[in-house]
């Protein structure tokens, strides 16, 4: 389990029978694999999240538990095309069915559109936002456009020597197109 301070323990069954609504914005600092992978210099940057709970009724049933959540921040990091800063932004709006347990919860995910999960008395919000942010991180984070290569002709010879030594194949090949994708 994370650490007692970063988790939001949540009752997910209450949480639907009551048609609970709850959001904040955390500091990343509370989302420590996600700081990892962005730099403790992004701690303060705002996680917004809300969280809806909904009890579907099913005919002769016990109705069906459902968590709908919403998750949005946007992360400081390095174009591994251009080597600028890039803001990188992640979005999640996923809906989760929650049944009684994990066998049962394997069973219906694969036909399902929705996540099943299964029930747990130790179930931790935090971590499933955390796990969704982190599922929408791009693996190489590049701009959609780059900006013009300004930066390489601003630097000095020395490190344009030093950067000449690493190859950077989607440098060269933005020049090769003349700078402009499109
Ligand atoms: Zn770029």
């Amino acid at each position: 389990m994370k650490k007692e301070s970063s988790a939001i323990p949540l009752d997910v069954r209450a949480f639907a029978q009551s048609a609970g609504q709850r959001s904040a914005s955390d500091p990343l600092q509370k989302y420590e694999r996600l700081l990892q992978d962005v730099g403790e210099e992004a701690a303060e940057v705002p996680v917004e999240w809300s969280a809806q709970g909904e009890l579907r009724p099913v005919t002769g049933g016990p109705g069906q538990i459902w968590l709908h959540l919403q998750a949005h921040t946007r992360l400081p990091m390095t174009c591994q095309r251009c080597l600028a800063d890039v803001e990188v932004a992640l979005e999640v709006d996923r809906s989760y069915r929650f049944v009684a347990d994990e066998a049962t919860a394997e069973a219906e995910d694969d036909e399902a559109e929705e996540d099943v999960l299964a029930l747990d008395p130790e179930f931790d919000l935090a971590a499933l936002i955390e796990d969704e942010l982190l599922m929408e991180m791009p693996l190489v984070p590049v701009h959609d456009v780059c900006p013009s290569e300004v930066k390489f002709e601003a630097v000095d010879e020395g490190f344009d020597k030093a950067m000449a030594d690493k190859p950077k194949p989607f440098a060269a090949l933005a020049k090769l197109r003349g700078g402009g994708l499109e």
